[in-house]
């Protein structure tokens, strides 16, 4: 079931038709800027399918109004609460099929199937039952160990229905860590994170106590890290409607393009701080992970190899180098092999300056130089930038098992 609204402008007047389908998910914000004048425009639509209604309502912000008349729409706003949507430019040619249709092209009709309910599933967990993962959670990395068993005990008995009180507590926690990041922790993430917690393994623990050492000495300690990377995936959590047309993309496995297809289930402010702050977590774990190389190489933490030009001549000024510059880290010894590029540098650094632009027709996002000039290499769609969201939280997921590890072998605490 289709069912058309028309909304005007606050500003300058423009109208546009926003065309709902009746999809799976029945409560959903949709955002989109005027393409004349750049205003935001933000509503809701509210599905009840015992009673066939589809409504959708402007947010209380907007500047804008809802009308019968059909006059002077300039574009089409296509929305669905889970699949990727044409974009306004093209909306011309898209408004004859629905987004299943479509999506009926790019999926096996299981797969599909699979993919909505999950993402039912998900929408549902991150409202009502992270919060609680959260805390259990946070209440370990504060070492407040006997709450946070407490905590771990309601989650359990709810999300896999056993009783793990007798297991160790950090073993607990491990397990909630993954299985507590639906769709966030995918397959491939969990496989690189094995083969990061094979290889640490295989290291001298000294060397690895060493690096423990390393933190210890200016305070943090493993669960500070963990700490710091719950921080990021609370953000995600929370993020989880706007990223859910990302997840089908990635899902979709390039059956989507980027250049038709859009989202307008956020906007590049909704998600700038999530990018940015994911960016720096992978900057900072990436001293961990030239670490673990380092010991790989040459026995040592701080043994920096001397063709690798971080721009740091020793292990300890690693941490006044620039983030970007360490990251070109990666992919140089075993453990920053085991990480993919999947951000850019340039986007993040033109949101941290505000000197981005936005395209809402083509939804095309824009870093700008300090001479106002466009910088291409930040060229990204709203929808790569959701996916690059979800790919960045999955190489934090990859990163943090060394920390684990470490926990695990009782070398990364105060008291070691
Ligand atoms: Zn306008």
């Amino acid at each position: 079931m289709v069912k058309n609204f028309f909304v005007v402008c606050g500003v300058c007047g423009c109208a546009y038709r926003i065309r709902v389908q009746a999809g799976y998910v029945n409560d959903y914000s949709a955002s989109f800027h005027c393409t004349q004048c750049g205003n935001r425009i933000d509503g809701a639509v509210h599905l009840d399918p015992s009673c066939a209604l589809v409504d959708f309502r402007l947010g209380d912000g907007s500047v804008a109004s809802l009308t019968d008349s059909a006059e002077n729409v300039r574009a089409l706003v296509e929305l669905s609460g889970e699949l990727p949507s044409f974009k306004m430019s093209s909306a011309g040619c898209g408004c004859m099929i629905s987004p299943y249709m479509r999506a009926a092209s790019v999926f096996r009709f299981d797969e599909l199937k699979e993919h909505i309910s999950e993402l039912e599933f998900c929408l549902d967990y991150y409202r009502t039952d992270w919060p609680t993962v959260r805390t259990a959670l946070q209440l370990f990395n504060d070492e407040n160990d006997g709450f946070a068993a407490e905590m771990l005990l309601r989650c359990e008995k709810k999300l896999l229905e056993e009783d793990c009180s007798e297991r160790p507590l950090l073993n607990r926690i491990y397990c909630f860590s993954w299985t507590g990041l639906p769709m966030v922790a995918d397959a491939d993430a969990r496989k690189r994170a094995k083969e990061v917690t094979a290889r640490v393994r295989r290291l001298q623990v000294d060397a690895l106590a060493d690096l423990a050492g390393f933190y210890l000495a200016s305070g943090v300690t493993g669960r500070h890290v963990l700490a710091e990377t719950l921080e990021v995936f609370d953000q995600v959590a929370k993020a989880y409607p706007s990223l859910v047309n990302g997840f089908t993309f990635l899902k979709a496995n390039g059956g989507y393009s980027l250049e038709e297809y859009g989202s307008y289930s956020c906007t590049p402010e909704d998600l700038k701080d999530l990018y940015c702050d994911e960016y720096e977590l992978i900057g900072r774990l990436m001293v961990l992970f030239i670490g673990l190389d380092n010991i790989v190489r040459d026995g040592a933490f701080d043994a920096m190899p001397p063709m690798l030009n971080l721009g740091a001549k020793t292990f300890d000024k690693l941490g006044r180098v620039s983030k970007a510059k360490r990251l070109e880290a990666v992919g140089t010894g075993a453990f920053t092999g085991l990480i993919r590029r999947c951000w850019k540098p340039g986007l993040r650094n033109a949101f941290c300056h505000n000197k981005t632009r936005f395209d809402s027709e083509t939804q095309l996002v824009q870093a700008l130089r300090d001479d106002g000039t466009v910088d291409p290499a930040g060229d990204t769609y709203l929808l790569e930038m959701a996916c690059e969201c979800i790919l960045m939280a999955r190489e934090i997921l990859v990163m943090r098992e060394a920390v684990f590890y470490m926990l695990g072998r009782g070398i990364w605490t105060d008291g070691a």
